[in-house]
């Protein structure tokens, strides 16, 4: 937070006699080939305008997951011109950043990029589709980043039409500056779309999927609740078009992306057949981010450093927070009853409570550790917890503080419009969690330092029981024989699902698991999304069948299910209700504040 302040200042002095002496940055006009779709090869072309004699390109080293993915291991090869034809020369400064020189006149840059990594945080071009992330494919000129940029698109196969929220104009799109240009995805093929307006907004639904596979009419009529619901609890909206990219693969899926006018949005195509509610929470998550993540912005994330890690103690708040508003989003828009949003707050609060880690880690550190979420042992329980988990958690709680605090005059809407007027509305960005803080202290008019010091800085004990009181409402804990597999598998994002822990002695060991073994298969299911859920299922006793595959080896194991104890947290009505909690309670799961206007 404070080296991120610091490099921020420097950037700023350093850039005022560069742009006193170059006057106007340059423009930057990009072209994507989509030339061989077969052998997923996209070859960019990038026109520098007349600028310094010596340029600086660099290629992205993450983007928008927070991991370092380094998408310079997939450029084939890079070549430049000067204006007039001759070839320049071009050195490897690192190995996603390159130089060249006598190029004051301009220049004509070429690479060849592989792009096949599926997912709404990927860049894939086959026969089917291209889906771009384009920080994965773009190079940014480094002393024009904030310059404004156009990309345009040749060799579509025929029939392919293009999506993407960025401004069109005769073929060719454009972009205020980098940051811009590649928060757009780019859909590229024979997608389906259907548009709808709602609340002054409208709204582009691009699906690519098997028309078989999903029901549109049922999705836009669940996307006119929730995007009426999340404007009107904001009361905001910040944009006149806002992008749903849906994908409905009938492999695995890798979840959603948020950015600031669309989302890319991706689940398995037997999932969508059978229930929308997945996607209706992961649409709903990804459309608050809007707000956010993407405008309500924590300092530690601006200016965005395509060259390293960003470290952020905000994720807890960024995403963790975001996931109570998707569930507050869904109630409001009765996608979901107060069964089932008690149900699922019952499962967030077991599934912290049997993580090992929760002692040891805090909320801030988890934030901090996304980085190291693509290394299998970071995801063991008891060496990490999830900022998404304790963060959501946090989020709630911090609602009921609010309420409590102000005498029922604020909630977590006022905060988050709080935070909307005063950092989102003038362009400045939050102090990660001191931010949050004042925030909360600025609506509830009271100090709530202890509630960020124990549960967001340190890792004391959530008290749950202290906070839902408020509400009428209280959390037993029961000890339960779960059916235990023996082992325990994590993935990374779109990565396999891998053996990250086996139990000492038990049953799935003595099959011959091994950790690091990729699961492919459970019961005869690709291993995947809902893997958890048919492992949730299994009895004390039953077979278990698992497909694994080591250094290039297929093995079929099977063992017997064990039994192991461990603690379920649900929550219920207490005793007795009183009369001002059921009110209070109501206000709650409407995501409002009891009394209406500002306290
Ligand atoms: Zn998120």
């Amino acid at each position: 937070m404070i080296l991120s302040s610091l490099h921020r200042i420097l950037r700023l002095i350093l850039s005022i006699p560069l742009l006193t002496i170059c006057c106007k940055a340059a423009d930057t006009a990009y072209t994507i080939s989509l030339e061989s779709p077969a052998e997923h090869r996209v070859q960019v072309q990038i026109i520098l305008s007349p600028g310094p004699p010596t340029r600086e390109l660099q290629l992205p080293v993450w983007n928008a997951l927070y991991q370092v993915r380094d998408f310079a291991q997939f450029v084939n090869w890079i070549r430049v011109k000067d204006r007039a034809g001759h070839p320049v020369q071009i050195r490897s400064l690192n190995n996603s950043r390159w130089q060249v020189e006598g190029v004051g006149n301009g220049a004509v840059v070429e690479y060849q990029i592989f792009v096949d990594s599926f997912g709404p945080f990927g860049a894939q071009l086959n026969a089917h589709h291209a889906f771009l992330n384009l920080a994965q494919v773009l190079m940014y000129p480094s002393d024009s980043r904030n310059a404004a940029m156009t990309v345009r698109f040749s060799h579509l196969p025929k029939d392919w039409h293009i999506a993407t929220p960025l401004s069109p104009g005769s073929g060719v799109y454009t972009a205020e500056n980098y940051d811009r240009l590649v928060d757009a995805p780019v859909e590229l093929s024979q997608f389906h779309e259907s548009d709808f307006d709602e609340g002054g907004g409208h709204f582009r639904v691009i699906i690519d999927a098997d028309p078989t596979d999903y029901d549109s009419d049922k999705i836009i009529a669940n996307l006119h609740q929730m995007v009426a619901a999340a404007t009107s609890w904001m009361n905001d909206r910040p944009f006149e078009t806002y992008t749903f990219f849906y994908h409905f693969p009938r492999g695995p899926a890798g979840g959603g992306m948020e950015h600031a006018y669309s989302t890319a949005i991706e689940i398995n195509a037997e999932i969508i057949r059978r229930t929308l509610f997945p996607l209706n929470s992961v649409t709903a998550h990804e459309f608050f981010h809007l707000w956010n993540v993407k405008r309500i912005r924590p300092q530690t994330l601006e200016p965005i450093d395509y060259t390293k890690e960003n470290f952020t103690r905000a994720l807890w708040f960024s995403e963790g927070v975001t996931s109570t508003a998707e569930e507050i989003i869904q109630l409001r828009a009765g996608l979901m009853d107060e069964k089932q949003f008690l149900s699922r707050l019952s499962e967030q609060i077991s599934e912290l409570e049997n993580r090992p880690a929760h002692l040891t880690q805090s909320a801030e550190e988890s934030s901090l550790g996304a980085w190291l979420e693509g290394f299998d042992y970071y995801r063991r329980p008891e060496r990490s917890i999830s900022y998404y988990n304790k963060g959501e958690l946090l989020g709630f709680m911090l609602d009921l503080a609010i309420r409590d605090a102000s005498h029922d005059r604020a909630s977590l809407r006022e905060l988050f419009q709080w935070m909307n007027a005063n950092y989102a509305k003038k362009g400045l960005y939050f102090d990660d969690s001191n931010g949050v803080r004042e925030a909360a202290e600025a609506v509830s008019h009271a100090d709530l330092g202890c509630f960020f010091t124990r549960y967001v800085r340190a890792t004391d004990e959530i008290p749950w029981n202290d906070f839902l009181r408020y509400v009428g409402l209280h959390v037993e804990q029961f000890s339960i024989s779960a059916p235990d597999p023996g082992f325990l598998a994590s993935r990374n994002f779109d990565g396999p699902t891998s053996v990250v822990a086996i139990a000492p002695g038990g049953e799935a060991e003595k099959a011959g698991l091994q950790v690091g073994d990729i699961v492919t298969e459970i019961q005869g299911k690709p291993a995947g999304e809902e893997s958890d859920q048919q492992l949730s299922r299994m009895q004390p006793g039953d077979t278990i069948s698992v497909k694994v595959r080591s250094r290039g080896r297929d093995r079929e194991l099977h063992w017997k299910i064990a039994s192991r104890q461990q603690f379920s947290y649900q929550i219920s009505d207490l005793d007795n209700v009183t009369p001002e909690q059921r009110t209070r309670r109501a206000a709650w799961l409407k995501g409002e504040a009891e009394s209406a206007g500002a306290p």
